[in-house]
């Protein structure tokens, strides 16, 4: 094996499953070719590991196809300096999990009791609740919904402005009537009232973004279809180098980091942050002088 190439023996991951952070039943699985489908559509490659050396191309066969017509994939090496330690910061001043998302989160809003896509929808509903939102807001209008029986019929079954007396005041509350009730009624007619399984579909949808679609293939399906960026995670991002250049969208910052952060960090990563982002690393007025990172961070350092 030459020094500048080797070969990734290491197998992919094939859509990864995770349980709902929260706990709660395990989600309905979905049909395999839409996981597989999934998990080619948004694979990145993982990278190798080593210490003394950086390589700049490798391979990475799957298992089973290191053989005859295996098409090796070349993988990016970049990855941001000393990632693992501000990884390992942030897990420690993490740990407490006593961040609003760790109680508060869309994987903690829905009714556990519920049918399989009674709860998916609700996953679902939360997520397109939570943009522009506090949890806590987020949470008493599920709250509020949930105490009348959340179900796709029940959505439609309720009047504009019931709806909006019941969600207010979760940020453009007016624009949400709107498309949970669009969103509720392709659902009924399309999904037999359970939610899609692929991000394709999911974003498809109104109101619902990247963000979401990734969250709810995760929390709902239990399947981890990419990262799900949100602005905390695009800016924590940003201030750490964790992309190869400056991004100006959560969108941008998602296939950044998805080029080299490794696919088994995937689902940990947006809680992670998102916590952090609450408590620490805040959007004005970083507290840097109580964060781990700061003498490793290039926007503490003034980089
Ligand atoms: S040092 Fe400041 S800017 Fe850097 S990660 Fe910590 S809180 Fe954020």
């Amino acid at each position: 094996m030459s020094a500048g190439l080797r070969m990734l023996t290491r197998s992919r991951s094939r859509s990864p499953r995770t349980r709902p952070r929260g706990g709660g039943e395990e989600p309905a699985s979905i049909p395999r070719r839409e996981v597989a489908a999934e998990g080619r559509e948004k694979h990145r490659p993982g990278k190798c590991q080593q210490k003394t050396q950086r390589l700049h191309v490798a391979y990475e066969a799957l298992d089973g196809e290191k053989g005859e017509g295996a098409e090796p994939l070349k993988v990016s090496a970049w990855e941001p300096q000393g990632w693992q330690q501000q990884l390992a910061n942030i897990r420690t001043m993490r740990s407490k999990k006593d961040a609003p998302v760790d109680q508060l989160g869309a994987e903690h809003c829905y009714d556990p009791s519920a049918p399989p896509k009674v709860r998916r929808y609700q996953v679902l509903l939360s997520l397109m609740l939570s943009s522009q939102t506090k949890d806590q807001v987020t949470a008493g209008a599920m709250q509020r919904l949930r105490a009348r029986g959340l179900t796709v019929d029940s959505i439609l079954q309720t009047d504009d402005s019931t709806l909006g007396e019941l969600i207010y005041p979760v940020g453009f509350w007016r624009s949400k009537v709107k498309f949970i009730k669009q969103t509720s009624a392709i659902l009924q007619q399309h999904y037999d009232g359970d939610i899609p399984a692929s991000v394709a579909e999911l974003v498809a949808l109104p109101g619902v973004g990247p963000k979401m679609a990734h969250l709810a293939m995760a929390v709902a399906w239990g399947t981890i279809s990419g990262i799900a960026v949100d602005t905390h995670v695009h800016r924590i991002a940003n201030r750490l180098r964790w992309t190869q250049r400056p991004t100006k969208s959560p969108e941008a910052t998602r296939a950044a980091l998805e080029e080299w952060l490794p696919r088994e960090l995937w689902s940990e990563i947006n809680g992670l942050l998102v916590g952090f982002g609450q408590q620490t690393c805040l959007p004005v007025h970083p507290r840097c002088q109580a964060c781990l990172n700061q003498a490793l961070c290039p926007t503490a350092q003034g980089l």
